[in-house]
């Protein structure tokens, strides 16, 4: 990036700003994507404070001067991963950190770094599935005392097998009751040791029920069939994963109204990319890296099925964790190169859709009037050309420009 607004001059610039009537800032654009699968050409887009207020149709030639001229990129919505690890990170050594070791204020300052990268590549709100520190990095963006994408959080995940239906109930009072946005629970193993079911029906249905009963969302990390089908019975909002699911489970999911977030290519290529900073640690065998390799192919056949599969909510997530922060619309690529993905579906996946599965497509998501001015400018249009998605010049966070290199 050539020029990254520093966040005090943000701080600053918010605060003499809101002091009075905030002055409209305007955006004129060649070509914005509204992020619901419409596009329009020469407008002028009027920014009021946080929010957009107007998109008015203009001249080619046009008359006003607005205070960006965005005409040679193109407008959309910021994009939304709905699934991260903000605090994960490699150590000095080059090896995944073990975050219960080091001091907790070295994990929040990499979450920090990583949320940066990650909003400077156009993401401009993440989903973090979860850890407790997230919540200090949340509060502090949304203060506005350091620059990221908004973040919602599970904080730390339910995952003990062992824990029965009122104990589960239990822990997802005490999840909303610590500030958290979302319930993370790990139904099934990871896929490198197999991804069996781990949670009874009626462990799900406890968990999922009571986080429904407290206005609480559930994403759900499911590789197979019987946990996948258990999370969508259960009520569950998402189904995370899911590399082992057929046809017939995904139509289930579809019946029940359940989003659907195969993270497909970004995690695996992370992984084996970075194959010598996690091996030996936990999980992270040959044994599971081998296991890692073969989920690569089944995942992509799991998610052009889904594709297929009618009233499937298929959400854009990645994943993303220690190596991968700031990668994230790569993930998009693939799904368009490798999955056949048509690239308007997958900007919508990473925009109104994503929004809608967090609860928030009233506000963010969309390029209309009314909602969130949390905007990105690409070089390029990625309803044609989804690598667009990699060139983000341009990026706009609740009315404050955080990224300009439109000059370059
Ligand atoms: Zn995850």
């Amino acid at each position: 990036m050539r020029r990254f607004i520093p966040a005090l001059a943000l701080l600053l610039g918010a605060t003499a700003v809101q002091a009075a009537d905030p002055a409209p800032v305007t955006l004129r654009v060649g070509k914005l994507l509204d992020g619901r699968g419409g596009s329009i050409e020469n407008a002028l887009v009027t920014i009021q404070g946080a929010r957009i207020v107007s998109i008015e149709p203009i001249g080619p030639g046009g008359t006003a001067t607005p205070t960006w001229d965005l005409r040679p990129f193109t407008l959309l919505p910021g994009g939304i991963d709905t699934h991260v690890h903000l605090t994960w990170h490699f150590d000095e050594a080059g090896r995944l950190a073990d975050e219960e070791k080091e001091p907790p204020a070295r994990t929040v300052l990499y979450a920090v770094e990583n949320g940066l990268a990650t909003l400077k590549s156009g993401i401009t709100t993440v989903q973090s599935l979860g850890a407790p520190l997230d919540a200090e990095v949340r509060d502090a963006i949304a203060r506005g005392t350091v620059p990221g994408p908004r973040v919602l959080t599970a904080l730390a995940p339910l995952e003990d097998a062992k824990r029965t239906p009122e104990e589960l109930r239990a822990d997802v009072r005490e999840r909303k009751a610590q500030g958290a946005d979302v319930i993370k629970i790990f139904a099934s193993e990871s896929i490198r040791l197999g991804g069996g079911p781990t949670f009874s029906q009626a462990q799900l249905d406890a968990a999922c029920g009571e986080a429904k009963t407290l206005g609480l969302r559930t994403a759900v990390h499911a590789h197979g069939i019987e946990s996948a089908r258990r999370a969508a019975a259960a009520g569950c909002t998402s189904v995370e994963h899911g590399v082992l699911l057929d046809a017939a489970t995904l139509a289930f999911l579809a019946g029940h109204g359940t989003y659907f977030d195969p993270n497909t290519d970004l995690i695996f290529r992370n992984y084996l990319e970075n194959k010598a900073k996690f091996l030996g640690i936990g999980s992270y065998t040959e044994e599971g890296f081998d296991m890692m390799r073969r989920a690569g192919p089944l995942v992509l056949n799991v998610f052009q099925m889904a594709l297929q599969t009618p009233g499937l909510k298929v959400v854009f997530g990645t994943d993303a964790l220690a190596g991968s922060h700031g990668r994230n619309f790569e993930e998009l690529v693939y799904r368009v190169e490798k999955g056949g993905q048509a690239p308007m579906a997958a900007v919508v996946s990473a925009t109104s859709l994503a929004a809608e599965s967090l609860g928030l497509g009233d506000r963010i998501g969309t390029l209309a009037a009314g909602h969130e001015a949390d905007l990105i400018a690409v070089a390029g249009d990625p309803s044609q050309d989804i690598r667009a998605l990699l060139r983000v010049v341009w990026v706009m966070q609740g009315g404050r420009v955080v990224v300009d290199e439109t000059r370059r």
